[in-house]
């Protein structure tokens, strides 16, 4: 039976389908992909040509027409799998929004068809050095000559540039209007003249990389323009709700999978007369993570159902509130799962340890806990500014 507050059946099936299709690679196969500095392609090609990438596309395009809610479903469950994708935040739903929503009909021939069966995936590149979190302050510029466009410039942290084809890239323009510079956003082929990306080494198990990626005299035909070039804000947006629905689905993925590992352990380890989990000390924080879990997934679903009913400023708070309860209920989860592996936890071979750093980033990015408390703060509770 299905109440009004379960997903709709097909959601469900849609869950079950991938978790099936995910637990066949399953964490061991993508650790070891890390380790050995590979890549996972083979199963990013699979939810691709399943129809899982591009759910949330338009069919006319390649996608299953399906919402955010749908291509947040198969994020969770591949994090729930141990396998975790951070370029489905990237490519599908925050690349692929904006482009289904803000593209010309030439763009969205071109590059959403590729991000549906993952043959083209396409990253996305915001964060600058300097400005960090203040993204007004990015200082990427691009500007006009003739019928092209030149960006110059420098990113940070910019997940899956050696995997992908192209790269949405957030720059300045001055607008012709007024003169104010606002931002703007380019297609740019990752093998262009001028760009130069720099792995970076991180502390995460991921066989997805960041990098630094240096721009510099790019050169852009018009068409690499991604709506209005004196659109300002609105296309920017139009993926800040996706990236932030998708982002708690990847940790509540985590989490769940962190969780599961644990359980499984606590019923299994025994050192004194029953097995651990029967000790409260250890049962209690797992069920309150149960709890946390189950919390965070409500409300990203919630902000999901509000983002695929078209009611963007609702989206809004329940997508912020939702990243923020999922990272808290993953690093509580990844800490309880090694606590309740003892020395296991901290081994390669249960490989919890690796789950701390993997969630930890969650509270980071895309979108910092600080920056969703100055959010709520602001707009929930009607709170002064603070920066
Ligand atoms: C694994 C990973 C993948 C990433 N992938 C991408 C990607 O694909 N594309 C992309 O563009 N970026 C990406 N990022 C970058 C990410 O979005 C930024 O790291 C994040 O936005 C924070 O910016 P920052 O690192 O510059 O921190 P800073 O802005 O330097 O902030 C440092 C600390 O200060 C706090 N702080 C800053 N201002 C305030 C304030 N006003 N009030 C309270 N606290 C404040 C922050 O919350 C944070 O805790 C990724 C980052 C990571 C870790």
């Amino acid at each position: 039976m299905t109440v009004a507050f379960s997903e709709s059946e097909e959601r469900q099936e849609l869950r079950k389908a991938v978790a099936k299709l995910a637990s066949k690679y399953g964490r061991d196969w993508f650790t070891e992909k890390a380790r050995a500095g590979e890549k996972t392609t083979e199963l990013w090609l699979e939810i691709g040509k399943n129809g899982y990438l591009g759910i949330n596309i338009p069919e006319e395009y390649g996608g299953g027409g399906g919402g955010i809610g749908d291509i947040a479903a198969v994020c969770e469950e591949l994090s729930a799998q141990g396998c975790p994708l951070l370029l489905m935040v990237v490519s599908p739903a925050i690349c692929g929004t904006i482009i289904s929503r803000y593209g010309t009909e030439d763009q969205k021939q071109r590059w959403l068809p590729g991000i549906c069966d993952g043959t083209s995936t396409m990253a996305f590149a915001i964060t600058e050095p300097d400005a960090g979190t203040n993204t007004h302050n990015i200082t990427t510029t691009a500007r006009k000559d003739g019928d092209e466009w030149v960006l110059n410039g420098r990113k940070i942290y910019i997940s899956g540039v050696d995997e992908a084809d192209n790269v949405l890239v957030v720059a300045r323009a001055e607008d012709s209007k007024t003169g104010k510079v606002k931002p703007v956003l380019f297609v740019v082929p990752t093998d262009a003249a001028g760009l130069e990306a720099k792995a970076i080494p991180m502390e995460i198990v991921s066989p997805e990389l960041q990098f630094t990626v240096f721009l510099d005299d790019v050169r852009l035909p018009a068409e690499a323009l991604v709506g209005d070039e004196d659109g300002g804000l609105v296309q920017l947006f139009a993926g800040l709700n996706p990236e932030r629905i998708m982002a708690a689905s990847f940790s509540t993925g985590l989490a769940r999978y962190a969780l599961d590992r644990a359980t499984a352990y606590a019923k299994e380890r025994t050192v004194f007369k029953d097995a651990i989990g029967a000790h409260q000390a250890i049962a209690h924080p797992l069920a309150q993570s149960h709890i946390e879990i189950e919390m965070a997934r409500l409300m990203t679903q919630k902000a999901a159902a509000l983002y695929d009913a078209g009611d963007d400023m609702g989206a809004g708070e329940a997508a912020n509130m939702a990243k923020y309860a999922a990272a808290e209920a993953a690093c509580d989860a990844a800490d309880r799962a090694v606590q309740t592996h003892g020395g296991n936890g901290i081994t390669q071979e249960y490989g919890m340890a690796g789950l701390l750093v993997a969630t930890r980033a969650g509270r980071i990015a895309p979108v910092s806990r600080e920056m969703i408390l100055n959010f709520v703060a602001m707009h929930s509770l009607g709170l002064p500014k603070s920066y």
